[in-house]
């Protein structure tokens, strides 16, 4: 069990690579959930799956979240777009999964000139795909981007595509600078992550296993950051100094 002291008022708590490595709970994870039961949320860049996955997803492999303590990057991006833009059509290049939480919010998918291009996790992106966003920016519509990871660690350790290798195509070919993050290190989740529980960022704690993202989003906004290495907090000898 790690030496620390659990008494923040809340956590914000990355999932891969913090909690989970693929489908293998990490080693501090259940002490973790367990310590700060009541007082975190998971915030993880995961553009691909909805929280109700995600919660189902995790209780397969031992560790009880509740959707609604997991805030993630694609669906953070849609609903932000909802509350900024209600009514706005969308051309969206994401999951299935994603593409039926966007319906459910009241998003059109299949207009002609959509208003805004939001990227995810798409597992089809495709030079057809690529040509309609590039279009749709070119007639007006505004560029969001669900999280800027470019890749992650395949289980050989090989790269796999991340939603940020997908945008940096997009961004490329339309030649803009002017696009909008949700996911880390950007302040968005994390706002989400202090509303959800009602707290102020100085009083949150935020674990993760990647200073870029994790760790610089922390560090901008005032609050804490814990480092996990190798699915361990215990190892961190500079806790909280980051
Ligand atoms: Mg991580």
């Amino acid at each position: 069990m790690p030496d620390l002291d659990i008494d923040a008022r809340g956590y914000l708590i990355d999932l891969d690579g913090t909690l989970i490595s693929g489908q293998t709970v990490l080693q501090d994870a259940r002490w973790l959930l367990n310590a700060v039961a009541g007082r975190f949320v998971l915030v993880s860049n995961n553009a691909e799956h909805t929280p109700a996955q995600l919660s189902r997803m995790l209780q397969t492999i031992g560790l009880a979240v509740d959707a609604d303590s997991i805030i993630l990057a694609g669906t953070s991006a849609i609903d932000r777009i909802a509350a900024e833009q209600p009514g706005a059509s969308l051309l969206l290049l994401a999951s299935p999964a994603l593409r039926s939480y966007a319906r459910r919010k009241g998003f059109y998918l299949d207009a002609a000139r959509p208003d805004v291009v939001l990227v995810a996790r798409d597992r089809q992106f495709s030079y057809a795909k690529l040509a309609a966003a590039v279009s749709a920016l070119a007639d007006g519509a505004r560029l969001v981007v669900a999280a800027p990871d470019l890749s992650h660690p395949g289980a050989d350790g090989r790269p796999v595509p991340e939603t940020g290798a997908l945008a940096a195509a997009i961004i490329a070919c339309a030649g803009t600078r002017d696009y909008t993050v949700i996911g880390k290190p950007e302040r968005a989740l994390f706002e989400m992550g202090c509303r959800r529980l009602g707290i102020d960022f100085s009083d949150a704690v935020m674990i993760g296993d990647n200073p870029q993202t994790d760790g610089l989003g922390a560090r901008r906004l005032g609050m804490r950051f814990w480092q996990v290495h190798d699915g361990s907090i215990r190892h961190t000898p500079q806790l909280a100094v980051v």
